[in-house]
C-alpha cells in the first residue's frame, strides 16, 4: 500500500529537500517546494532575459515563457473568456490589488472568520459574526445584504487557515449573486488541496499565493472580471503598466489587461514555478491525492483525540469537511512553548499563534467578542499536504502526547 500520494503519482509533486530527521507540519504557513517548481526554476536560472522589455533572445523567450504561465494558471482557476489573470506577489497582495481597484462607494461584506489579508483591505466593510454553520452563514449574509444598495462585494475564504474547514462558498455565492452582489472567494488555503473553478465556485475573482501551492515565495494571483481592473487606477504607476506617456503630468495612456497592475519588471521565476506546479497538479490524480489526505487526518485526528489536554477546535463542527488543516487548543499550557518544544526536542514544525485571524482565533478559544485586541492564548496548528505521511501524523501525536504530559 503506497503510503503517501508521492507514491501513486510520482515526481513532479515530489518534495524537495524532504528530511528524515525533521517533520515539516506547517504547510498551511508555506508548503515546501516541489520537485515541478524548482526544475521550472533551474531550467530557467540560466536562460532568463527580461520580460517584455527586449528583442534578444532570452528576453523573447522569458516573455513567452511568462505568458505561458499565465495560460496555465488561468486553466488551474478556471478563468472565463474575458477574465484577467495578473501575478501578484502573493494573496495579500491580490486582494488589496482588489480592493483598491472596487468602483467609488463599493460596500465590502465578510465574515470576520477571514484571515486578516481577507479582512483588512476593503473599503466600506459590513463585517458579519463568523456563523456556527453553513445555514447560519447563509442567513446571515441575506441579512446582510437586504437593504445594501450600490456596488457589493462578498468575500469570502475557500477553506479556513485555521480550522481547515471548507466553507460554503457556492451556496454564498449564489446569495450574493441574488443580491446582484460580486464574490471574491481567497483561494490561498484551498488551491493546495481541492481543484478550483472559478465557475464552479460561483466566483467573480479568485486569489492563491505561490508558496502555500509548492511554488517559491513572491508569486501570487488575482483572476476574475476584467472590467473593474481596466477601469481601476493601476496598482503600481510605472513601466510596464503605461502604454503612452506625454510630456507633461497625468498626460498619459494606462495599459489595459493584466499589464495595468503588473507595474515594474515582473517575477518571471515565480510565475514559471508556479505555472509547472499548477501544470503537475492538473496532471495528477487529484481524487488520489484528495482521499489520502483524508485517510491522513482521519488518522491525526484519531491520535490527536487520545492527547490529553489537547482539545481540537472548529467552526462548523468537527464532522464539517476540511482540508489537511488541524487547530488545537492546549488549555493550561502556552501554544507557543510546546511548539518551541516540538521543534527543538522532537524534530517537527508546527505553528502557534492567532495566525493573522484574531477575531476567529478569539472565538475559538472563547476568549470572546471583545472588539478589542486583547491576550489571546492562541492554539496550536497542524497542517500538511503532499509529502505528509501516516508517520509524520504518529509522530506529532506522540510528541505532543510526551510535551503536554511533561510541561508544567
Ligand atoms: N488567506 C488565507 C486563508 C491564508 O491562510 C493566508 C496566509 O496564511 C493568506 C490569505 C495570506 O497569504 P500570503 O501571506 O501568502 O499573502
Amino acid at each position: 500500500m503506497p503510503s503517501s500520494p508521492l507514491d501513486v503519482i510520482g515526481s513532479p509533486l515530489d518534495v524537495i529537500g524532504a528530511d528524515d530527521d525533521f517533520v515539516h507540519l506547517d504547510y498551511a504557513a508555506s508548503a515546501p517546494c516541489v520537485r515541478a517548481a524548482a526544475d521550472a526554476v533551474h531550467h530557467l536560472l540560466p536562460r532568463y532575459g527580461s520580460v517584455h522589455r527586449g528583442t534578444g533572445v532570452r528576453s523573447q523567450a522569458s516573455t513567452l515563457a511568462y505568458e505561458l504561465a499565465r495560460d496555465v494558471v488561468a486553466e488551474f482557476v478556471g478563468a472565463r473568456p474575458g477574465d484577467t489573470v495578473v501575478f501578484t506577489r502573493n494573496t495579500t497582495d491580490a486582494l488589496n490589488l482588489l480592493a483598491r481597484a472596487l468602483p467609488a462607494g463599493t460596500t465590502t461584506v465578510q465574515f470576520d472568520g477571514e484571515h486578516h489579508a481577507n479582512l483588512l483591505p476593503w473599503p466600506n466593510p459590513l463585517r458579519l459574526p463568523a456563523p456556527a454553520s453553513p445555514d447560519e452563514a447563509v442567513g446571515s449574509l441575506k441579512g446582510a445584504l437586504d437593504g445594501l444598495s450600490g456596488p457589493v462585494v462578498f468575500t469570502v475564504t475557500g477553506a479556513s487557515n485555521v480550522t481547515g474547514e471548507v466553507w460554503p462558498v457556492r451556496e454564498l455565492a449564489d446569495v450574493a449573486h441574488s443580491y446582484g452582489a460580486r464574490v471574491v472567494v481567497d483561494a490561498a488555503q484551498l488551491a493546495p488541496h481541492v481543484p478550483i473553478d472559478l465557475d464552479d465556485l460561483g466566483a467573480d475573482y479568485l486569489a492563491l499565493s505561490g508558496h502555500k501551492l509548492y511554488a517559491p515565495f513572491g508569486a501570487g494571483v488575482l483572476a476574475g472580471r476584467s472590467d473593474w481592473l481596466d477601469a481601476a487606477e493601476p496598482y503600481l504607476a510605472g513601466g510596464g503598466a503605461s502604454a503612452a506617456v506625454g510630456d507633461r503630468p497625468g498626460e498619459l495612456t494606462w495599459a489595459t489587461g493584466a499589464a495595468r497592475h503588473e507595474g515594474g519588471t515582473p517575477n518571471l521565476l515565480g510565475a514559471v514555478a508556479l505555472a509547472a506546479v499548477c501544470d503537475a497538479f492538473t496532471a495528477a490524480d487529484r481524487a488520489v491525492l484528495h482521499r489520502q489526505e483524508q485517510e491522513l487526518l482521519a488518522r491525526l485526528r484519531a491520535g490527536l483525540a487520545g492527547v490529553p489536554g489537547a482539545t481540537e477546535v472548529s467552526l462548523f463542527g468537527p464532522d464539517h469537511p476540511r482540508v489537511g488543516i488541524v487547530s488545537l487548543a492546549l488549555p493550561g499550557h502556552d501554544p507557543a512553548e510546546v511548539a518551541q518544544r516540538l521543534g527543538r526536542e522532537h524534530g517537527i514544525g508546527v505553528r502557534a499563534g492567532q495566525f493573522c485571524a484574531h477575531p476567529l482565533v478569539r472565538r475559538l478559544t472563547g476568549a470572546g467578542r471583545t472588539g478589542a485586541c486583547g491576550d489571546v492564548p492562541g492554539l496550536l496548528r497542524i497542517s500538511f499536504g503532499v509529502g505528509s505521511t501516516g508517520r509524520d501524523a504518529d509522530r506529532v501525536v506522540a510528541a505532543l502526547a510526551t510535551v503536554l504530559g511533561t510541561d508544567r
